[in-house]
């Protein structure tokens, strides 16, 4: 088994101006290869606790990924850092130099003498090629140990992880097959008490997380080949999608804006959105079936759009049964088969309402939702809101 810990440097990350992205996406890959992850850090620029941190997690790891701190500047230590923890003297290496050298060449620039230190290399490190920046990463290899060392960058880190650094790894050869089902309309603790025992093995796995979309159900198997934690895994993914079928409205990549277009199976579908800043369009905007819409912020505007509907003539006040006369009106007005309104008002003191509508030939679907939030997740979740009436 191999034992991994993630070290991110930089003064940035650990004051909060940056989010620490890249210590997330290290930490996915690391899990579907089967490398155990322990511990991630954050660190400063700063040597001394820098060094501390590599050489503790050497007596604790197998392999340490360092993310950041491998600029020219004064600031970027983890050169020395690594270093020093291994007791090694960088020297500068002459391919490096002349890689390094050639990269200004071709941009018609003199390399500035304080990129030299991108060029040190110590005894137990290799150099990681860098195809689109100039910080080289390190590979190093000591005591049976691996260190990499990558730039910070995220479009840098990750191909230099997935090019450079994953071929030098000893990975375990186990197979890690799984799926992700999605569902709407039921809380995190309802869904846990349907699963019941099935959450509590840990081989298949069965783990719940909840999203703006709804609840996922995250279902993991792992064994020696790919068809064996396929068999392990299928009679659960079987019982966990018999329990949640009501609810589920995808698996896997689907989206719920996806969900919805494939259930218009053909028909065109028109949206009128008050009040959410075409949050709902934007979710629908690359959807197939997707027709038209009317956005306003003020929902008595939708006067001025002709698109008012009988209930919002009198007092101005929304209501469940105006956002189905909105639907009813998205199909009239749009020309679409199938209609969808939402509206929303939020109040910007911490709560709003939403209506939302969907009306079909066939069908008519209403919800009404009060929530805590601020006005853009109220918005967002209006949206949600409004598709989970149209996926089925
Ligand atoms: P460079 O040669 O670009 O300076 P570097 O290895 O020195 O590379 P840093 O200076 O630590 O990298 O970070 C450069 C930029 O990369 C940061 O300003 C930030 O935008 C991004 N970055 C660094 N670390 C992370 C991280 N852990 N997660 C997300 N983004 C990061
Ligand atoms: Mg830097």
């Amino acid at each position: 088994m191999l034992l991994a810990e993630i070290i991110s440097v930089g003064t940035e990350l650990l004051f909060g101006e940056i989010v620490d992205s890249n210590a997330a996406f290290l930490a996915r890959e690391l899990g579907a290869r089967g490398v155990t992850l322990h511990r991630k850090t954050v660190l400063g620029d700063n040597l001394e606790r820098l060094t501390a941190a590599i050489q503790t997690a050497l007596g604790r790891a197998d392999l340490i990924i360092l993310g950041g701190g491998l600029g020219p500047t004064d600031d970027d230590l983890t050169r020395e850092a690594i270093a020093a923890a291994l007791g090694e003297t960088p020297q500068e290496d002459p391919h490096l130099l002349a890689w390094l050298e050639g990269l200004y060449t071709a941009r018609g620039r003199v390399m500035p003498q304080i990129n030299r230190k991108q060029a040190w290399l110590i005894p137990s490190a290799q150099a990681l090629a860098n195809p689109v920046g100039t910080a080289p990463g390190w590979f190093v290899t000591s005591g049976g140990k691996f260190i990499a060392a990558l730039p910070g960058p995220p479009r840098e880190m990750q191909r230099m992880w997935r090019e450079q650094v994953l071929p030098r790894l000893p990975l375990p050869s186990r197979a890690l097959v799984h799926t992700t089902i999605h569902t709407q309309g039921i809380g995190e603790s309802n869904v846990a008490e349907l699963l019941g025992d099935l959450t509590r093995t840990a081989n298949p796995s069965v783990a719940t997380y909840a999203r703006k979309t709804g609840v996922d159900i995250r279902v993991a198997a792992s064994a020696d080949t790919d068809a064996q934690a396929r068999a392990l895994l299928a009679p659960v993914l079987d019982e966990v999608r018999g329990h949640l079928r009501t609810w589920t409205w995808g698996e896997g990549a689907q989206t719920l804006a996806g969900a919805v277009s494939a259930a218009l199976a053909g028909r065109t579908l028109g949206v009128i959105e008050a009040g959410s800043a075409g949050a709902l369009c934007t979710l629908l905007a690359d959807e197939p079936g997707f027709l038209d819409a009317a956005v306003t912020q003020d929902h008595r505007r939708l006067i001025t759009l002709g698109l008012t509907p009988v209930t919002l003539r009198g007092d101005g006040l929304v209501s469940e049964s105006a956002a189905l006369e909105l639907a009813a009106g998205a199909r009239e007005h749009l020309g679409a088969d199938v209609g969808l309104a939402v509206v929303v008002q939020a109040s910007g003191e911490g709560a709003g309402h939403a209506h939302a509508a969907l009306h079909t030939p066939e069908l008519q679907r209403t919800v009404s939702i009060d929530w805590p939030g601020d006005p853009a997740q109220i918005r967002e979740r209006a949206a949600v809101l409004a598709l989970a009436l149209a996926y089925r």
